[in-house]
């Protein structure tokens, strides 16, 4: 896997927004292993080099945002990644957290709506080693069916719904962790852990801010679907 060379300029910056990150209340180890290894200037657009290592989120054009590095810490740690796991993500936008999910070891499926972001995400993460990332441009609502089950599903974009779809593609025990909209107009980051007894158990780890995931997951039906 790539990582940092020696010679890396950005290599104190991103190791000062590690110990941030820390002082946050990100502790997993291999979490922040990831953090101080994915180049994140390389994920942002060239005239944001000099932000990179800030942690607050950065356009990326279409409309469309690389996360914060806490949330990414956040939701990287909430899936209790260690190394073999596939994961499926909904928003691909930058490739930055696909490339944080791939540095600890998880054979990553990731998908993004919009084709020109998927394109480049995709060149971004050929160029950089990251050959356990595979991008597919489209709607993720559907999911990845030929590649499921997943151990873990991250969905980066804030949603209405815990998707049935999506949760059909999970293994027993799996987890899909996800920025949900609550009905008081809220969102608040949620983890939904699949029981061996086909039961959805939530947990839910405060709030946050996210763009919205678009697509035919507003256009669910409650209730049982059909694909
Ligand atoms: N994970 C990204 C940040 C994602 S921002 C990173 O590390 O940079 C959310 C992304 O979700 C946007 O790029 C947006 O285009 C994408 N998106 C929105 N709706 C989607 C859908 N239905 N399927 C796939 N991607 C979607």
């Amino acid at each position: 896997m790539t990582g940092a060379t020696r010679d890396d300029p950005w290599a104190p910056a991103r190791a000062r927004l590690c110990e941030e990150l820390r002082q946050e209340g990100i502790s997993d180890p291999g979490v922040l292993q990831a953090l101080a290894t994915v180049p994140r200037e390389e994920f942002v657009r060239e005239e944001d080099r000099s932000l990179a290592y800030l942690n607050g989120p950065l356009p990326i054009g279409h409309g469309q945002t690389i996360s914060q590095p806490l949330i990414v810490g956040l939701m990287t740690t909430l899936l209790r990644l260690h190394g073999g796991e596939r994961v499926l993500e909904l928003g691909t936008g930058s490739g930055y957290q696909a490339a944080i999910l791939a540095q600890l070891g998880a054979r990553v499926f990731t998908i993004e709506l919009e084709p020109v972001l998927a394109r480049e995400a995709d060149e971004r993460l050929a160029r950089l080693g990251y050959d356990t990332v595979q991008v597919r441009a489209g709607d993720g609502a559907f999911g990845w069916p030929e590649a499921a089950p997943f151990d873990a599903i991250l969905i980066t974009a804030r949603t209405p719904l815990v998707p049935p779809r999506l949760v059909r593609q999970l293994r027993p025990g799996g987890v899909i962790v996800l920025p949900l909209e609550e009905p008081d107009g809220g969102e608040t980051l949620v983890r939904a852990t699949l029981e061996t007894d086909g039961h959805l158990r939530i947990e839910r780890f405060g709030a946050v801010a996210f763009v919205p995931l678009r697509g035919a997951v507003r256009r669910t039906p409650v209730g049982p679907d059909r694909s």
